[in-house]
């Protein structure tokens, strides 16, 4: 495939409406820069709207943009990660289709990579935040990531970025079903410029991310760069099984050997809830081997427009 200068990437799960609206103001502004070798990728992750129609009537008007669809809905970071390893641009840039991230900021985003950079993240700024509970998550899973993983992720990434194909050549090894592009990209530590932004409100549509979607997201980053919390179970378990057999112990000798049944019982239920929950964490980086060992495929594509 030719080179071109700029490649953006945008995922798209049912943004029928916002399709237009965002292709547009992307080409405004790469337009504006004089940039006129650039490809738009359009990846619709398994929509059920008529989003797939809309990239396919885009795509046979203009050669610069490009679609790809899914079989299903594989989700946000698989599509952006098929969105890449099918770029060829120089330097690619990712975005939301729903205009949050403002796209005014890609002229700074590209200058800052003619200056040398070769990521360039852009962090929210979460301060007019109405929802709490998200505030409240979202904070905490950056500080549980960074302790974990011990990797500097500032708190409010988002994917809206540009990288060089210094990192796209990085990322398109990348065999991870469970991929988490931000905590992947900041492990990476290639010069890096950060700009913060002000989300938009959501042109059309409501939020793709479902509870169950954003703590898949989180438990992949967390389990994908941390084998801590294992050991962190590992010693609770440890603990927790040496206090009950001193605790049996000191009944033993000061009570008689009368050990209560119901006593019994209480701390079998507590470790054995606690077997099993140790169980269900393990699940998830056993899942991760599972996929890997088999090499299954990350995500399947259905179609393709103008791209070979
Ligand atoms: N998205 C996707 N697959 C999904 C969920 C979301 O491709 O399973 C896309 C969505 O179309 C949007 C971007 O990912 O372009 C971010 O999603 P959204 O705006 O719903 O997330 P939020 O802004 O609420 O965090
Ligand atoms: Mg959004």
């Amino acid at each position: 495939m030719e080179k071109v200068k700029v490649s953006i990437v945008i995922p798209c799960f049912n943004e029928e409406s916002n399709i237009p609206l965002i292709v547009d103001r992307v080409e405004n502004i790469v337009k504006k820069m004089n940039i006129n070798s650039y490809e738009i990728i359009l990846v619709d992750d398994g929509s059920s709207d008529r989003t797939l129609e809309k990239i396919k009537t885009i795509c046979e008007k203009n050669k610069n943009i490009k679609g790809l669809s899914f079989t299903k809905n594989f989700g946000h970071q698989l599509a952006l990660k098929a969105g890449i390893d099918n770029s060829n641009g120089e330097i690619v840039i990712s975005m939301d289709a729903d205009l949050q991230h403002p796209p005014e900021l890609i002229e700074e985003m590209i200058k800052k990579s003619y200056e040398g950079y070769d990521i360039v993240y852009t962090v929210r700024d979460d301060r007019d935040e109405k929802n709490l509970f998200k505030k409240i998550t979202s904070k905490l899973f950056y500080r549980i990531f960074r302790y974990l993983s011990e990797i500097e992720m500032d708190e409010g990434s988002a994917d809206y970025r540009l990288i060089t194909d210094k990192v796209v050549r990085e990322i398109k090894k990348e065999k991870d079903p469970f991929i988490f592009l931000r905590g992947l990209i900041a492990n990476y530590e290639f010069k890096s410029f950060k700009i913060k932004y002000k989300p938009s409100k959501r042109v059309h549509g409501e939020s793709k991310y479902s509870f169950k979607k954003m703590l898949n997201l989180a438990l992949s980053g967390i389990f994908g760069f941390s084998l801590k919390p294992l050991k962190i179970l590992l010693l609770i378990g440890l603990i927790l099984s040496m206090v009950t057999i001193f605790f049996y112990l000191f009944l033993m000798i000061f009570d008689g050997m009368d050990i209560k049944i119901w006593l019994i019982g209480e701390t079998l239920s507590v470790l054995s809830f606690f077997v099993f929950f140790s169980l269900y964490i393990f699940s998830y980086y056993f899942e991760r081997v599972f996929f890997l060992l088999f090499n299954r495929k990350n995500y399947i594509i259905k179609e393709r427009k103008n791209l070979n």
